[in-house]
């Protein structure tokens, strides 16, 4: 068991009583883990701003039908505008491009493209990158471009981040101008293999597609955006969530601590102050008294008066005689001593004098004699 000797006096200043200095840096660490997390947090949310900045398309598209046999009109809201394409309607004859490979994706050079006519190049996903598709429709004259799905919905929830990326880098390359870009849409594969269908359906009769604004992503009921949109805003509330959870965890734990630190502070303080008025309440005991009579040289005007009082001596006074030579009123200097355990005049401790120090023991928080 380590232990310590200290002077009553001392013992206030003492480290085992001193209150806990780790309060400011506990806070420091708390007020930083709430900043990062809360920053993080923005951030996510700031990206979930960029998908919705899409704006979903309406395709009006006229054909031959061969039932009612004139040309018709059906109009659907399909697919979303390419954010860094041109984004206004478009108004022209649809192809369904078919390169040299006898492909419709659109990857390397086109052999049906109309020649000094406007025309909407209608475009398979797949082979290729978006940007090198967009370039050789651009190449090509095309006033348009319709990129259609190879697959069904249900895999393509990170589409249209990799569209936006693709085409953002070819338009960043070549600094692009506002005449450069094109109407670029982005529509699922029943709409696009529909679309080849009319054409296909007469060779000798145009289609035509009319492509106006619709309203932004977050009005669509389109599957990829609204699954992308909610796998992100999942995640953020869900980090969100666990540091606001392991925030909360620390802070208690913090709160727990400081409060027992805080309880043991003031038991030992107190304990402390106990041991102390006994330690001084036995001393004064030992200190001697006597009551001034006639005749004694307390009664002199020469004999210095109670220091405490700043009064002289009268006979029949009780007065204590300090082991220091000091002499005061027993009344004046006894709750003196209680409170201090010095003598008011030389500051000599009466507890180390009488052999009465207070024992502060470190390893069980005890105070003993
Ligand atoms: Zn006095
Ligand atoms: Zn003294």
């Amino acid at each position: 068991m380590s232990s310590t000797w200290i002077n009553s006096r001392q013992i206030y200043s003492y480290h085992f009583i001193a209150k806990p200095k780790w309060r400011p840096c506990c806070l420091c660490i708390v007020t930083v883990l709430f900043s990062l997390a809360f920053s993080t947090a923005s951030a996510t949310s700031s990206s979930d701003s960029t998908v919705n900045e899409y704006f979903t398309a309406k395709v009006n598209m006229t054909y031959f039908s061969q039932k009612e046999e004139k040309f018709v009109s059906e109009s659907k809201q399909m697919g979303h505008y390419v954010k860094y394409g041109k984004l206004g309607p478009e108004t022209a004859k649809v192809i369904h491009v078919m390169t040299k490979k006898n492909k419709s994706d659109g990857c390397t050079d086109l052999v049906n493209a109309p020649v000094n006519e406007k025309w909407i190049a209608l475009i398979e996903r797949g082979d290729c990158k978006f940007s090198e598709k967009l370039k050789i429709a651009q190449k090509f004259n095309a006033c348009a471009v319709v990129f259609y799905n190879n697959e069904t919905t249900k895999n393509t929830k990170t589409l249209y981040p990799n569209i936006q990326r693709s085409i953002e880098i070819i338009q960043l390359s070549t600094e692009p101008s506002e005449k450069d870009n094109v109407v670029t849409i982005f529509i699922s594969q029943t709409d696009g293999k529909n679309i080849v269908s009319k054409i296909e359906a007469f060779p000798g009769h145009d289609v035509k597609l009319a492509i106006t604004v619709g309203p932004r992503t977050h009005d669509s009921t389109n599957k990829h955006s609204i699954e992308s949109t909610n796998n992100i805003s999942r995640t953020s509330v869900l980090f969100v969530s666990i540091s606001f959870i392991v925030l909360m965890i620390i802070s208690l734990a913090w709160l727990v601590f400081y409060y027992i630190q805080r309880f043991r502070y003031a038991h030992a303080k107190e304990r402390l102050t106990r041991r102390l008025a006994s330690a001084a309440k036995k001393a004064i005991a030992k200190i001697p008294q006597r009551t001034v009579k006639i005749g004694d040289k307390e009664l002199e005007s020469e004999f210095d008066q109670c220091a405490v009082c700043i009064e002289g001596y009268k006979a029949s006074d009780v007065i204590r005689i300090l082991p220091c030579k000091h002499i005061f009123h027993k009344s004046c200097v006894d709750p003196w001593l209680l409170d201090q355990r010095s003598c008011p005049m030389c500051k000599l401790d009466i507890l180390r004098e009488y052999g009465m120090q207070v024992h502060v023991s470190i390893a069980d928080n005890t105070c003993v004699e």
